[in-house]
Order: C-alpha cells, then structure tokens, then sequence
C-alpha cells in the first residue's frame, strides 16, 4: 500500500476544517466540482436526470478552450457515411498507451461516446449552434488518426456556456469564486458533500445525497505536483491554458485524503509543437546546433518529445524551407496533416490545401515583420544560419546531406518518405522557431467503469466520482491523439453518463 503523504509533500492531508467555521450548509443530491468542459457536462446531465445539483468554481467564471470534440459512431458521422469499428481503435489506444489503462474504461469511452456526442449534437442543435466533422486528421501509414472528431460553431466556449446556462435553467446553483476546500466522509468512509469557501472566506457546507464529482482540471498550475507526477511537461517551452494558475490538482488532493488510489504515472501531457509558430508540417528540423535529428513526418506529440529528450535544456528547434514550400505544403497534404500541420478546422472530405499553406504563410509573415527570433529570412543559406544563430558549418553539412537523400530518393538517416524530401535550393530561405507548448498534464484519481473513485484495494469509494483530466484510467505514456480531440470527447461522454449513474438511469 502506498503512503501518498510520505511520498509526495502536496499529498499532506489538511487539518479539518472546524463545525465552527461553516457558516451555512446547502443540501442537494449532486455537487460538482469545477465548471469546465466536464462539470458543465456532468451538472446538465445530472439536472437532466432530475437530481438538485450544485456547481463549485474555483474562478468567477466557467473554463473553456479548442475546438475538437472526439466520439466514435455519432449520428453526424453516420450521415457523413462514416462507422467507426471500435475495436481496432481499442488496440491502437492501448498501443500509444502501452496498455497502462483501464482497457474497459477505454473501451467505455469509445462504445458510449456515440451516445454522449448524439446528446451534444442536440443540443446544440436546440440553440443553433452548428455542427461540424474535421477533416484534418494525419492520413498517412505511420499511426492512426481516425475520423471522428467534431467540432461546434462558437467551439469550445459555445459549449460549455450552453450546457451551464440550460443546466442554471433547469435548477442548477453555481457559486463562482468558491473553490472545493475539502470532502466530508461519514464513519464507513462515504462522501457525504464537500466543504467550500466562498470569496469572502465564509465556509459553506454542501451536503451531496448522491455524490460528488471532481471535475476540476488537471495539475499544470501547481509546480510540485508537476514535478513528481508529469516532468516531462516541465520542459515545455510555453504553456496555452492561460488559466493553468487555476489548476492546482485540488480534485486529486482532496480525492487522495479521502482515501483514493493515484492513477498510473508519470501523467502524459499534451504538448503539442505549437510554441512560437503553430505550424510545424513536415520540413526539415534541426536543433539548436544546426544538426537534423528526426523524421519530420510524425505527429505533433512525437516531434515535441524527441527534441526534450534530444535536448532537455533547449528543447525547441528550426523548421527549415526554401522558397517553394508553399507549393510543396500543399501538394504533401494529403500524405500527412494532423494538429502543427493540417489546419484545424478542415471540413471532413475538403481538400483545398492550398489554404492551410496560405494560413501558415500568413503566420510566417506576420512574425517576419514583427522581427525576433520566430522567423528568419534569408537569400542565402549561410546568412540564415546567422541569423537562426546556428553554427553556419554544421548548418550547411545538414542541408547538403539532406539534398543529397532528397536527390537520392531515399533517407536513409530517418526514413521521411521521399514525398518530403525535397531538396533545399530556391531562395528565399526561411526558418521558423517552434517548440512545445503545454496544454495540459492528465492524470489523478483512479475510476471504475461507473466513474467512481477507487481505492488502492480496488473498492469504490461511496459517494465520490472523478470525471476530466483529474481521473485517470484513460491515458498513459502518451496522450492518444489517434482520435483528436478524444480530450473533450471524453468529459462530453463521462460528463454525460456520470449525471445518469448517479440518478440511477445508468
Ligand atoms: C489551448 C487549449 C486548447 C485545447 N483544445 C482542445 C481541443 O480542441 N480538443 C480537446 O479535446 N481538448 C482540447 N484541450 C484540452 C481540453 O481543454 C481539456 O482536456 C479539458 O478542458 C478538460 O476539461 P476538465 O473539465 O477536466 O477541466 P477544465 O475544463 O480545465 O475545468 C476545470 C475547472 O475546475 C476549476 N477548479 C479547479 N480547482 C477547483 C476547486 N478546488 N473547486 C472548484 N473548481 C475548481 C477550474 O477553475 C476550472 O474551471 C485544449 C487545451 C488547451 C489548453
């Protein structure tokens, strides 16, 4: 049995909170911790299937970002002539996660995600809000991205504010600024609420007759927790939560001091090659030396980590092009894509490619002008090593080895395909910086197929659920990408069923 507080400082239980300091109790059947993409979810479905349902916000408002929704077989897929068949993409997930996941819970997720994007797609359809299949995906021979990703007009945003106001509408209380403090246990080790503290430093009990979710995000804004439990994600050279500071893994705390099992780690991060520039494609990269170290033609995950890993201190490098990438972007599209590369909101079945070069040449202009470091211009190859600031020797080695396997046909330093090997040779010469950026670092607190916590004996503990990025179970070594978007697709999903578990549907 693991000691979490001997083991990690964060995992130190609090002192309780004294009787004496609660100035007010609040009964309900369900409190929802944190207002994002899942909570909102999980406090609609839960209002929706009758329950008396309270919403904790650490902040004055909901949290809400991106675009994509993964979700397998749903009626828009359906109508687009596509059927997922789930069980491959089970294999594949537990490939990219070399298994160290809950197999019935992946499974879960992409059986039921039908029916937790069907819900959406309503919706949204209620409030107007248009519907979309992306089309993007990676669609070459190196790993799987399969169709099934939607996206909503408004994103992410536009979604979770509907499911919050239609869950406010429906009887819901939400208390903004009053962060989940601490969770109420009986004798046996039920969760019986939740103690909270509103802005003015009042504690308020919520007393939870059916449960209490923690939906309250993931780690990336607590540094100790980080380090022990995603390092990786500490190398990212930026981060695009711009609300990070609110996730402070107080779900999983509070879940460990109430007797939880810790999910699989170290956490996977998304971190996806979108520092500085956010287009990436295939092109030629090198490292701070000017020295290549990859095959290019690989997804967005897969190009952050080998440059950490190559180089943990300085993990960002150059993407190098001449002066027709343009007209080479988009003539390999169809080979490639993916996020960094394809643009994000390509419908399902377009294929005007020439638009994601234009997209990305509007970007490579814009920090042109704005000078820096982001992305440097030059006629000749040595003035642009200069101005990378890259060794011109090195540089210059890389480019001619790389012409050479270009004219070769073959490469047989990394494998690319030759399709994008074309040789460096028309002026201007561009390099544009890129690096890792954090999204987000997932993992927490261990769930069942009925989102229930469990304990280190593998026993669900009564009265408590995790849903979002603070569960676990669902990821592992790797963020899947296999199915983008599948990160909101599972708080849709999750968020969806966890309000039915609850109220006794499911
Ligand atoms: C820039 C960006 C773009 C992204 N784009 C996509 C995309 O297109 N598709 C995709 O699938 N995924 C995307 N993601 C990932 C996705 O946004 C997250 O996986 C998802 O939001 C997780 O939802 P959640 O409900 O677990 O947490 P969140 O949505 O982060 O919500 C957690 C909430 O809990 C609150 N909270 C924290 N502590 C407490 C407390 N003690 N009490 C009460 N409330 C608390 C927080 O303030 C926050 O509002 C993106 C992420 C980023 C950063």
């Amino acid at each position: 049995m693991k000691n979490y507080e001997e083991m990690y400082r964060w995992a130190k239980r609090p002192e309780p909170i004294p009787d004496e300091l609660i100035t007010r109790t609040v009964d309900c059947d369900a409190v929802i911790c944190g207002a994002g993409m899942s909570g909102c979810a999980a406090a609609l479905s839960c209002v929706q299937n009758g329950l008396k349902t309270v919403v904790l916000e650490k902040w004055k408002t909901y949290s809400a970002r991106g675009y994509h929704f993964g979700a397998a077989n749903s009626r828009l897929l359906k109508e687009n002539g596509v059927v997922n068949d789930i069980d491959p993409i089970v294999k594949e997930w537990l490939k990219v996660t070399a298994s160290r996941v809950n197999e019935e819970l992946v499974r879960k997720f992409l059986i039921r995600s039908e029916d937790g994007m069907n819900w959406l797609l309503d919706l949204a359809e209620s409030h107007g809000i248009g519907a979309g299949l992306y089309g993007g995906q990676y669609r070459g021979p190196y790993y799987e991205e399969i169709i099934g990703t939607h996206y909503f007009d408004g994103g992410a945003d536009a979604i979770v504010n509907m499911m919050l106001t239609d869950a406010v509408a429906g009887g819901c209380e939400v208390f903004f600024e009053t962060p989940a403090k601490q969770l109420t246990t009986d004798e046996d080790g039920r969760v019986t609420g939740v103690i909270a503290q509103d802005k003015d430093g009042n504690y308020i009990r919520f007393r939870a007759a059916k449960g209490v979710v923690m939906s309250t995000g993931d780690i990336s804004g607590n540094p100790e927790m980080m380090k022990d439990l995603s390092p990786a994600a500490l190398s990212a050279n930026s981060c695009l939560n711009e609300h990070a500071w609110l996730e402070t893994g107080d779900g999983i705390r509070m879940g460990l001091a109430a007797g939880a099992q810790l999910g699989e780690t170290p956490f996977p991060c998304t971190i996806h090659m979108m520092a500085w520039s956010m287009f990436t494609m295939h092109f030629l990269s090198v490292d701070r030396k000017g020295v290549r170290y990859m095959n290019e033609d690989t997804w967005t995950q897969g190009r952050t980590m080998t440059i950490i890993r190559r180089d943990p201190k300085h993990p960002w490098a150059w993407i190098v092009m001449d002066g027709d990438w343009m007209k080479q972007a988009a003539e390999t599209m169809h080979l490639g894509g993916g996020i960094a590369w394809d643009f994000v909101f390509r419908p399902l079945n377009s294929t005007n490619y020439d638009l994601t070069a234009a997209i990305a040449n509007n970007g490579i202009q814009d920090a042109l002008e704005q000078g820096g470091d982001v992305a440097v211009q030059a006629e000749t190859l040595e003035e642009l090593a200069d101005l990378m600031g890259v060794p011109r020797e090195n540089f210059l080695a890389t480019i001619a080895r790389y012409n050479e396997l270009a004219e070769k046909g073959h490469d047989d330093d990394f494998g690319k395909r030759p399709e994008f090997m074309a040789p460096l040779v028309k002026p201007p010469f561009t390099a544009v910086k890129c690096g890792g950026s954090l999204l987000n670092a997932i993992g927490g607190l261990e769930v069942n197929t009925d989102l229930q916590v469990i304990t280190q004996e593998r026993e669900p503990i009564p009265g408590l659920y995790a849903i979002g990025n603070c569960m676990s179970g669902l990821y592992a070594i790797d963020y899947p990408l296999l199915l983008p978007g599948n990160s909101h697709g599972r708080c849709i999903t999750f968020g969806y069923l966890v309000g039915r578990i609850m109220a006794g549907v499911e």
